[in-house]
């Protein structure tokens, strides 16, 4: 088969690859009837995080079961499945605790933006759904495996609930699904951080009331005057940058909490600076596995659609003009069809 392979800084190839086979036991091999590219795959595209040697790129994944290792009994072949961006037992303490992506056997899911992919600890790692989907549906199961888990954690984590003022700190993929995530848990003001009209757009769709242009103290500023002076009851930090971060901690109102989510890079924090800011700090990657069974039912009773976040749509064999599209910001997010 052809898949995606990313060698260095803006160098990505499609080019031929083995074929997945079962290697363990615990493993699966799906198809993919399409694959798409997240906005995590930048920071090593752009030279962020390196490239030690040629990775095989893609971890955002669903599709139908081919084959199963001899210990996998929870899906079969023919089944339609998801699963998460890291692969878990969902039986060790940390799995039972809600904590798969700290499995203590976690693997990372890697070659997703492929024809066809192997999933470590299959029996942990997927969820079959109860019917094979209408072809329409599938986007917005694929946006399940990662920036949909991505956004209901990190409005979990900043404990949204009804009523609350929340606030959206990143217009990407995830912030935007942060923006859904917060409004499906009864946020009564959502207040979506974004510089971009397109973006904007899709914010208020899903359910944001407020939009700030502003950032970083300015930002901050216009969160205040917004909430009376007091600041946000919850806020979801989707970026991962410093001027994010405390952008986040500074909106949130004392005793309110911040679900971060973007992964840091270059982020350090005051020690004073946080203590005397009285916010709940709670991130790290989305433990998707655990919100799988009801995102899939979202999906299937058309209450949510996070496929919408899929703005452009290429063939998988033009994957390059794909993270082009996305680091130019010329798209959200791209999906690709093999
Ligand atoms: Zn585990």
């Amino acid at each position: 088969m052809q898949a995606t392979v990313l060698y260095g800084a803006g160098d990505v190839r499609f080019e031929d690859r083995a074929d997945p086979v079962i290697v363990e036991p615990t493993d699966a091999v799906i198809r993919l009837p399409v694959t798409c590219i997240c906005g995590s795959d930048l920071w090593p595209y752009r030279g962020i995080q390196p490239v030690a040697s040629p990775a095989p790129m893609g971890h955002e994944y669903c599709g139908f079961v081919e084959e199963v290792g001899r210990d996998v009994t929870a899906v079969k072949p023919g089944q339609f499945v998801i699963g998460s961006f890291f692969a878990s037992d969902n039986t060790c303490p940390h799995c039972r605790h809600g904590y798969q992506t700290s499995c203590q056997r976690f693997e990372p899911v890697v070659g997703a933006q492929a024809p066809r992919m192997r999933v470590p600890l299959a029996e942990g790692t997927l969820v079959a759904t109860r019917d094979v989907p209408d072809t329409g549906m599938i986007p917005s199961l694929l946006a399940l495996s990662d920036v949909m888990g991505t956004g209901w954690f990190a409005a979990d984590a900043a404990d949204v609930k009804p009523g609350v003022t929340v606030v959206v700190v990143g217009d990407g993929a995830v912030g935007l699904l942060g923006v859904l995530s917060a409004k499906q848990m009864g946020a009564e003001r959502i207040i979506a951080m974004s510089r971009h009209q397109s973006r904007q757009t899709i914010a208020r769709e899903f359910g944001a009331t407020d939009i700030v242009t502003e950032r970083g103290d300015e930002g901050v500023e216009r969160i205040k005057q917004l909430t009376k002076g007091v600041g946000a009851d919850s806020v979801l930090e989707c970026v991962g940058t410093q001027e994010s971060m405390l952008q986040a901690i500074k909106a949130t109102r004392p005793g309110g909490y911040v679900g971060y989510v973007g992964v840091p890079h270059g982020v350090s924090l005051d020690g004073q600076q946080l203590f005397f800011s009285h916010v709940h700090l709670h991130g790290g990657p989305a433990p998707v596995r655990k919100y799988l069974p009801k995102l899939i039912d979202l999906v299937f009773n058309g209450t949510i659609n996070p496929g919408k976040v899929f703005d452009l749509v290429l063939p998988l064999a033009q994957v390059a003009e794909g993270y082009r599209a996305m680091d130019e910001r010329r798209a959200i997010k791209t999906l690709l069809q093999p």
